[in-house]
């Protein structure tokens, strides 16, 4: 039987943060201690601003520094985006993409996400892929049908468990409160391990999956604890490392 994945629970910031906030990061960093360290991977995503302040605070503590979003181009006349290769350069070594955050403002979709996330192994970052139902969708008993065809159009032809993460984040759960059942993120975790392995092979089965959407201390065990659950992608409360290190301590 194949080892569990190395867990990895990654923080979200969003559009939040301030150069005040590297004391936030400090002191994940901080408690991201020596038995944390054997169990699990972190991963902090703050906004672009702050990748390479993080970047200098993080130095050594083994915490990773990734980018929210990145551009399906290295370089070149797009106002206001940032590629994958500066992300790299500032300190990151993940890269969120297909948040349903941007898929909604920004229209991105199956095809740009994929686009992206192979500009962003281009680069030597890994991707964060992530994938979820609305509410309406999951009212409609499309969940399932709906993340499967968002893997089929996002996710890259070829992957190990170095160069690709995956995130199930039902979009009704995300800042709102309310989290996806245990057997309801069992299901959908298991659609996603099955379409993994079917594209990769054994890497597939070694390939993180996370689940994101009001992850919380006080529920983390429950969702973490779920079958093909390897880790959390954390919002709200990763800008408090108290709560972002709580969930870490699951494991
Ligand atoms: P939330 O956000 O934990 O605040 O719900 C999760 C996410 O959007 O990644």
């Amino acid at each position: 039987p194949q080892a569990r994945p190395r867990p990895l629970v990654a923080g979200n910031w969003k559009m939040n943060g301030l150069k005040l906030s590297a004391r936030v990061f400090a002191s994940i960093a901080q408690g991201y201690d020596a038995a944390l360290r054997k169990k699990l991977d972190i991963l902090v995503c703050p906004p672009a601003t702050l990748t390479v302040t993080f970047g200098v605070v993080a130095v050594g503590s083994g915490v990773a520094v990734g980018g929210q979003d990145c551009h399906v181009e290295a370089a070149g006349a797009h106002t206001g985006d940032i590629s994958a290769v500066q992300l790299a350069d500032a300190g990151a070594t993940y890269v969120i993409v297909g948040h349903s955050e941007r898929r909604a403002d920004h229209g991105e979709t199956d095809a740009v996400v994929r686009a992206k996330a192979l500009a962003a192994r281009e680069a030597c970052l890994t991707p964060v892929v992530c994938v979820g139902e609305t509410r309406a969708q999951r009212e409609s008993g499309d969940a399932l049908a709906i993340v499967r065809a968002q893997l089929a159009g996002s996710l890259p032809e070829t992957a190990d468990r170095h160069d690709l993460v995956v995130a199930y984040e039902p979009v009704w759960a995300i800042g709102t409160g309310l989290t996806a059942m245990p057997p309801q993120v069992a299901e959908v975790h298991a659609a996603i391990r099955d379409v993994l392995t079917a594209r990769y092979g054994d890497e597939g089965a070694a390939i993180r999956i996370l689940y994101g959407g009001s992850v919380k201390p006080d529920n983390a065990f429950d969702l973490l604890s779920v079958a093909n659950v390897d880790g959390a992608l954390v919002g709200g409360a990763s800008l408090d490392a108290a709560d972002f290190l709580a969930i870490a301590e699951y494991y």
